[in-house]
C-alpha cells in the first residue's frame, strides 16, 4: 500500500494548498452537518482545493456556521 493510499484511508484532506508551490494538504477533515460537504479547515478562504471551512467554522459551500462534524480522521491519527 502506498503512502498516499494510507493517507486517503485515514481521511486526511486530499486537496492541494494554493499559492506558491502546490503542496498536498493532508489536513484534518471535517463535515458540514447542514450540507454534508467534507473538507479541511484553513485560516483563510481558498487556502486548499478541498477546503470546506474557514477560520470561523463557516461552511464555504452552504454558509452554515459552526455546523461541523469531526475531525473525521481523529480515530486514526498518528503521531498526535
Ligand atoms: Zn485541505
Ligand atoms: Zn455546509
Amino acid at each position: 500500500m502506498s503512502y498516499d493510499a494510507i493517507k486517503a484511508d485515514r481521511q486526511l484532506c486530499t486537496g492541494y494548498r494554493k499559492g506558491g508551490q502546490a503542496a498536498k494538504c493532508n489536513g484534518q477533515t471535517y463535515r458540514c452537518t447542514a450540507c454534508s460537504t467534507a473538507g479541511c479547515r484553513q485560516t483563510y478562504v481558498d487556502g486548499c482545493s478541498e477546503q470546506a471551512f474557514d477560520v470561523n467554522w463557516k461552511c464555504l459551500k452552504c454558509g452554515a456556521i459552526n455546523q461541523k462534524e469531526g475531525p473525521l480522521n481523529f480515530v486514526n491519527r498518528i503521531g498526535a
